[in-house]
């Protein structure tokens, strides 16, 4: 079916669903080219804003959760993946290898071998676990072109990934925290799940064969979710092949499902990779790891915030989250000020002179920018602002400084309200 026409006549509530494919190249946001390749969007200057807010806001919640950061190159040598098991049990779904002089080199299918390797490259106390390694970092996957679409059929995937490598008894717990990490970002980001489900293995040779290793790993993510007190389904056939998982549903617009964010427990690249630590005991003991993804790709996650937004983006994800309106091209100059002012607190904003029409047409023209503020002859000698918000709401004018500073703190907050009424601290 064609996914447009079937998109523009599903209503979600009283709203049309809003397709993220048409809302992205309308608003400037991502774009394709056929020279570049069908699977493989370049974000435009607005999306990349949206883009670059995300990562910031992830990588924050992620350090605070105890999670320490490193990059890693998106490609490896073929061995690095027969080592890991991609090779036996994923090679479908990457590209082929590349020859290099004697070498073959593939672009990663996933973070997990590069992260298992840095963990490997340096001695572990039991002390140091459990050690959580994050990166926001690309991974391929050789989708055929008649799938590919938008943000959410990829080629070039930027995965928002952490692993953490404790011990056995640490394991649900970590599994634990990174589940309701994951409940925080979507609250933040206005996201609600539609189900949990316990991802297990179905028929086939795509799934390791080790029948311990799948009843322990089950056992205690099912336990994870009791905790978690999440209600939950049973899936076969949905499991990594590596292990068993929880993957958080969500549903697009037209009601399909897709997985945002996961949580998997891993006896088998511990063992692949002979990771170890050194136990209370002196002893060298077996890691498991914990792979999770919090806000899953960024492709995947911007795609679902266009469609869930219409493109009205809270104000602190907002490609510009102020708008200037000088009255008159005397005021130009006042704006242009007050733009860089903006700017130097951290804010994103964008003037709209009278040379891109009447002010109606200006205020209709940003009405997707949370703050639009007026400067006219009066303002413009007090240095204060008459601000508009998004919602219609009109404030009296105010000195500048104190626009930007309430604008400033809502936006730091990362919260879905335009308007606080107390005063700034
Ligand atoms: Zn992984």
């Amino acid at each position: 079916m064609n996914e447009r026409l079937k998109n523009d006549h599903l209503l979600d509530g009283d709203r049309p669903a809003h397709d993220h494919r048409k809302l992205g190249r309308e608003l400037d946001l991502f774009d394709t080219d056929p020279l570049m390749g069908s699977g493989l969007p370049y974000w435009l200057p607005d999306g990349a804003a949206i883009r670059h807010t995300l990562e910031e806001f992830i990588r924050g919640r992620e350090r605070r959760a105890g999670y320490r950061h490193v990059y890693s190159p998106v490609l490896g040598k073929r061995e690095l993946y027969e080592t890991s098991g991609h090779w036996d049990h994923y090679r479908d779904d990457m590209f082929p290898p590349m020859e290099l002089g004697s070498e073959e080199m593939v672009l990663r299918p996933s973070l997990c071998p590069h992260h298992a390797l840095i963990f490997r490259s340096r001695p572990h106390s039991y002390r140091e676990l459990p050690l959580r390694m994050a990166e926001l970092g690309g991974m391929y996957r050789s989708e055929l072109s008649g799938v590919l679409g938008g943000l959410t059929r990829v080629r070039a995937i930027q995965l928002n990934d952490a692993h953490v490598f404790c011990t056995p008894e640490q394991a649900a717990d970590e599994a634990v925290a990174a589940l309701e990490l994951i409940r925080e970002a979507h609250r933040a980001l206005g996201v609600v799940p539609v189900r949990y489900r316990l991802s297990l293995p179905g028929e086939g040779g795509k799934y390791v064969a080790d029948p311990g290793l799948w009843q322990r790993a089950t056992a205690l993510l099912t336990d994870v979710l009791e905790r978690s007190g999440v209600p939950f389904e049973a899936a076969e056939g949905e499991a990594a092949f590596y292990g068993p998982k929880i993957d958080v549903q969500i549903a697009d617009g037209a009601g399909r499902e897709f997985t945002l964010s996961t949580v998997q427990i891993d006896f088998h690249q511990p063992e692949r990779f002979n990771l170890h630590y050194i136990g209370p005991d002196g002893a060298k003991h077996r890691p498991v790891m914990v792979h999770r993804s919090v806000i899953g790709s960024v492709e995947r996650v911007v795609a679902h915030l266009i469609e869930l937004y219409g493109g009205a983006f809270p104000a602190w994800l907002a490609p510009a989250q102020v708008v200037l309106l000088p009255i008159s091209d005397a005021e130009l100059p006042q704006a242009e000020r007050l733009r860089q002012r903006c700017l130097d607190l951290g804010l994103r904003a964008e003037v709209a002179g009278p040379e891109h029409g009447s002010l109606g047409a200006r205020i209709r023209e940003a009405r997707l920018v949370p703050y639009q503020a007026v400067i006219g002859a009066k303002e413009a000698v007090d240095d204060r602002v008459a601000l508009r918000l998004r919602d219609g709401r009109r404030l009296d004018p105010m000195p500048a400084e104190e626009a930007w500073s309430r604008i400033g703190a809502l936006v730091a907050d990362c919260g879905a309200e335009l308007w606080r009424d107390e005063p700034a601290r």
